[in-house]
């Protein structure tokens, strides 16, 4: 059997290389060459014994973000081949459930994922059920394609809004790699006029500039002055949190897409939330989103390349994770690179 390397998350906090066999799909599983696998703060919280979508159990590989090509198929695997050029929806619902029969899968009471539950991307190879596996076009560079979970948990979001209209204003608070994927998707869902927050005038600068926003606030010398139709809050800490729903107008909707803590809550004037008839959201993972977001990606109306800032190695992820290694913005991990 066939050796790799393989980024094992073996207890909370700690990462080792090891050198493993390569799986071997099962009948309805395809084998991923990993090209690349990004990293979020998803995994940040993993790594620290926290929950993502789900807990992740040591021993286990994470990554959730993974492009590759397939270097195997099961028995009954019917729509791939050996050579394929593809992407892992890592969510796995259980089609069981009392949320799966509603067609609310992102509520599944039996979620696994790839990279969360179940081993990811973080090694050369790792296996996913055929009905995850999504065929990419050539056109599409394996680099950029790894960010294609993390741009169908923004279009789950706006998928889940309500009456987007061009007039509308919107706010997105923060100004990380979700919050610049966000600008870009609520322009193609109809919102021209758009604001972004941030802590560092450098970026906001910058940001400003490379996806037209319409004005940039530095929450740490401004107040949020304006109110908004819409607003997206992507730190999920509940100062911003706080900012997210004080920033309405009437009738807006606000997007709850950054990830708190378990446990942490936030100070709302309820008042207001009953007088402006708000709408608050959660918006959790990504069902029925991949194909527009390859349609996205694949044509060019979404960038991704220009915001991922690190590419890592396999051996340089523990560091970052750990924080002892400071790299700002988004880390993707090079694992096979560009396979074809
Ligand atoms: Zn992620
Ligand atoms: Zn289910």
């Amino acid at each position: 059997m066939s050796k790799m390397k393989a980024l094992v998350m073996t207890a909370k906090q700690h990462m080792e290389i090891e050198d493993r066999d390569v799986p071997t799909p099962k009948d309805d599983e395809v084998l991923v060459e990993t090209a690349y696998a990004g990293i979020c703060g998803t995994d940040h919280a993993l790594y620290n014994g926290l929950p993502g979508s789900a807990d992740a159990t040591p021993p286990i590989v994470l990554g959730h973000e993974n492009s590759g090509v397939v270097s195997a198929v099961g028995k009954n695997v019917k729509d791939f081949k050996k050579g394929d050029r593809v992407v892992v929806d890592p969510n796995i619902y259980c089609d069981k459930c009392f949320y799966c029969h509603t067609g609310r899968y992102e509520l599944c009471e039996n979620l696994s994922a790839v990279g969360v539950t179940r081993d990811g991307g973080l090694e050369d190879y790792f296996t996913a059920p055929e009905k995850v596996v999504y065929h990419i076009p050539d056109e599409l560079s394996l680099q950029t394609a790894c960010s294609m979970e993390p741009l169908s948990c923004a279009v789950h979001t706006m998928k889940i809004t309500e009456n987007i209209t061009p007039y509308q204003h919107a706010l997105i608070i923060g100004d990380g790699y979700m919050a610049k994927l966000f600008a870009q998707l609520l322009r193609i869902y109809g919102i021209q006029n758009i604001d972004m927050t941030g802590r560092h005038d450098d970026n906001l600068a910058w940001e400003k500039k490379e996806l037209n926003l319409n004005k940039v606030i530095n929450t740490t010398k401004e107040k949020i002055t304006d109110k908004y139709d819409m607003v997206i809050e992507c730190v999920g800490k509940p100062e911003t949190q706080e900012q997210a729903v004080e920033a309405t107008n009437p009738g807006a909707q606000v997007m709850m897409f950054g990830v708190g803590a378990p446990g942490q809550t936030f100070n709302m004037n309820t008042y207001e939330i009953f007088k402006k008839q708000l709408t608050i959201k959660g918006s959790m993972i990504n069902p029925h989103s991949f194909e527009d977001s390859i349609a996205l990606l694949s044509d060019g109306s979404v960038k991704v390349k220009p915001f991922q800032n690190n590419i890592l190695t396999l051996e340089q992820v523990p560091g970052v994770l750990a924080g002892t290694d400071k790299v700002q913005g988004k880390s993707i991990v090079k694992v096979n690179g560009d396979l074809k």
